[in-house]
């Protein structure tokens, strides 16, 4: 694709840093014990026996066993709201947001105002990200002019100058023969075309997913096939012109079997699943309360279990969280009437460690390689925790108990499903493209500034 950089921003001080006694978890390199985890001018210089690397003057954390390091994790779907929307979150606020949930890497939407969808635009965010950002991010464009669905963006100009690929999130791209298109001029630009899919037929005016509840609650309903038709449809049109794509925030098992015989059949398909999709269902829309609105609705727990079966066998590639943050102003009106939407970063591991990995459904380095994933299928190399490597490492105390949005949220905005809950597992340190990027309250800093 480009000569750029793929991804723009974060620390600009390279991390000294002495992580001593932790364990130390990579499903990449295969790498769980006890180990000393020195990181140096950025970069992993060192993972030895528990106690055997000297301080050299740097700060030291002693996890004394109990502490856990991780590869830092990668969202390949957010919404950072700039431009046009900073009331609800920017580069800043979002980027800060990831990083305090453990992430070293984001990819933005492109539904702004105005909507990310020319070269002058890109460059200009990407220049902004570069001087704002706290974690790397990257970018994708529009597949259509303005989200239309009806003019293709100029996807080979929009790819020299950094796009990571392409979506009209937010939307589907309803028209098979537009989607054709692109698939073809994907062969020139290269990318990956992130998908939103629904059957803007199927879901109209939709508030919640289609069944007994929505009828008992008088709501509209979404019904699933609004969406598992069009993966269906998109996998056989990718695979018709060979092309590859990506199916954003999955949300129910017909889905899942589309996904599963496309993958059988050799097409370049991939997929993710965001961590309330997995954990809630539609259940708890019961309530209406509008911060359990979102796009894909909540579905059915025989839905649920459907994605967390695939989370764990593969099929599902990856975890997204679509940060998808709304003004507390924006959210306060009726279930209908409100945005759909919910933040996600801030609580994605410990919603996901606690709901999937202590009850024992997934284990815990099949859910680090799911929350890492997300930039292998975006053409970036995932963070490993190996000599020589840049640091991206997510430090983290996995008995802490806390209750989310407690003390407040780096997110500008504090829609999020899981807000007032009692989470486990806890983000104490995030080294981004080796800086140090987060640092929790309760993690007292020691020479540093951050
Ligand atoms: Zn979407
Ligand atoms: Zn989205």
């Amino acid at each position: 694709m480009s000569e750029r950089e793929p991804l723009v921003g974060g620390p600009r001080e390279p991390a000294e840093l002495l992580l001593r006694d932790v364990r130390v978890l990579d499903p990449r390199t295969g790498l769980d014990g006890r180990h000393d985890l020195l990181v140096s001018r950025g970069r992993i210089a060192r993972i030895a026996e528990p106690g055997s690397v000297p301080e050299e003057g740097c700060e030291t954390i002693d996890g004394e066993g109990r502490l856990t390091a991780l590869p830092a994790f990668f969202d390949p779907h957010v919404h950072l709201r700039t431009p046009g929307q900073e009331h609800k979150e920017d580069l800043d606020s979002g980027t800060r947001a990831a990083a305090a949930g453990g992430y070293a890497g984001v990819i933005a939407m492109p539904n702004t105002d105005p909507v990310l969808d020319s070269a002058p635009l890109l460059r200009s965010l990407r220049d902004a990200a570069a001087r704002e950002a706290r974690i790397p991010v990257g970018f994708l464009p529009a597949i259509t002019r303005g989200l239309e669905g009806e003019q293709l963006t100029e996807m080979g100009e929009l790819a020299r100058e950094g796009a990571l690929g392409f979506t009209d999130d937010g939307r589907p791209v309803a028209s098979a023969g537009m989607l054709r298109k692109a698939l073809q001029y994907q062969r020139l630009s290269g990318g990956v075309l992130a998908l939103h899919e629904e059957d803007p037929s199927l879901s109209r005016g939709g508030a919640m997913n289609e069944g007994a509840l929505s009828t008992a609650l008088g709501l509209a309903g979404i019904p699933t096939v609004a969406e598992s038709t069009f993966v269906a449809r998109d996998a056989a049109l990718a695979g018709f012109e060979d092309g590859r794509v990506h199916f954003q925030h999955l949300s129910c098992a017909e889905s899942v079997v589309a996904v599963a015989a496309g993958k059988a059949r050799g097409w370049r398909i991939s997929a993710e699943v965001s961590p309330h999709h997995l954990l809630l269902t539609e259940e708890d829309v019961r309530g209406l309360d509008t911060r359990m609105k979102m796009h894909p609705p909540l579905t059915t727990e025989v839905d649920r279990q459907a994605l967390i079966a695939a989370l764990r066998d593969g099929t599902l590639d990856c975890v997204a969280t679509d940060h998808a943050p709304h003004a507390r102003e924006e959210k306060e009106v009726p279930f209908e009437q409100a945005p759909m939407g919910t933040t996600g970063l801030e609580t994605a591991f410990a919603a996901l460690y606690q709901g999937l990995v202590l009850p024992g459904l997934i284990d815990l380095a099949t859910l680090v390689f799911r929350l890492t994933e997300g930039a292998e299928l975006f053409g970036l190399p995932p963070a490993r925790i190996a000599p020589d490597e840049r640091a991206n490492v997510a430090l983290l105390d996995l008995d802490a108990i806390w209750v989310a949005g407690e003390h407040g949220w780096q997110s500008r905005s504090e829609n999020c499903c899981f807000a007032g809950r009692r989470l486990q597992g806890r983000v104490l340190l995030t080294v981004a493209a080796g800086g140090v990027a987060h640092r929790d309250r309760t993690l007292a800093p020691v020479g540093s500034t951050v």
